[in-house]
């Protein structure tokens, strides 16, 4: 059976409503089977030193777990070092030989997606979507989908999901800063965090 199949990659430091409210509108907009989070392995020059993988792994599983139609990848946690799009979407494509990828990206990341890298392979490899929410700046965003376009001939899907003004640096922040995180991440996670006293120093 061909399935489509969502792919949402990210750092998950901590996985937060944002990721997951975006994950679910998008499965439902585009009636995909199931989305398939990847959290990135540990890059080894990154300018802020980010939680080891198991904890993100973790904490994405926590969070994903009451939702049938998601999944979590390790498929960048067993490699080494950083991985690019492009491998990742390849080693998914040998798995799913028949299936329909789409990898999915908040419309900021979607800007600086690592500069391309292949993209003529990547573009081949899966279908795009660029969502958007309110208060982003989309002049960028509708820039980078006309050079896709113009260069590789693709066609970005897009959508706009409702506002959920969160990010994982808030969170850190707040965690950091001994605030409420209430409501922004799920009970799990918080719970994950203060168990293993994450996001202190
Ligand atoms: P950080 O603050 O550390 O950069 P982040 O909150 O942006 O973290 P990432 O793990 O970097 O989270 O993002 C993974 C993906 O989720 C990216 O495609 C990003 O654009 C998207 N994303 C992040 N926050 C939101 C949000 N509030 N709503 C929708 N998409 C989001
Ligand atoms: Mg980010």
């Amino acid at each position: 059976m061909n399935k489509k199949i969502g792919i949402m990659g990210g750092t998950f430091d901590p996985i937060h409503y944002g990721h997951l409210s975006t994950a679910e509108t998008v499965r439902i907009k585009f009636d995909l089977d199931y989305i398939l989070f990847v959290p990135t392995g540990n890059p080894p020059h990154k300018m802020r030193k980010i939680t080891k993988k198991y904890h993100r792994y973790n904490m994405t599983i926590l969070a994903t777990i009451s939702n049938d139609n998601f999944r979590v990848s390790t498929i960048e946690l067993e490699r080494d070092g950083y991985s690019y799009t492009v491998d990742t979407l390849k080693s998914i494509k040998q798995i799913h030989k028949d299936d329909e990828l789409y990898f999915i990206t908040g419309a900021d990341a979607f800007c600086d997606m690592k500069d391309w890298y292949r993209a003529d392979e990547l573009f081949s490899l899966a279908n795009f979507i660029g969502a958007t929410r309110p208060g982003i700046d989309t002049t960028k965003f509708e820039e980078a989908l006309k050079y896709i376009k113009d260069n590789y001939n693709k066609d970005v899907l897009t959508i706009h999901v409702p506002s959920l003004d969160i990010s994982s640096t808030g969170i850190r922040k707040n965690v950091l800063e001994k605030k409420s995180v209430k409501y922004l991440i799920p009970e799990n996670v918080e719970r994950y965090i203060i168990k293993h006293n994450l996001y202190n120093s």
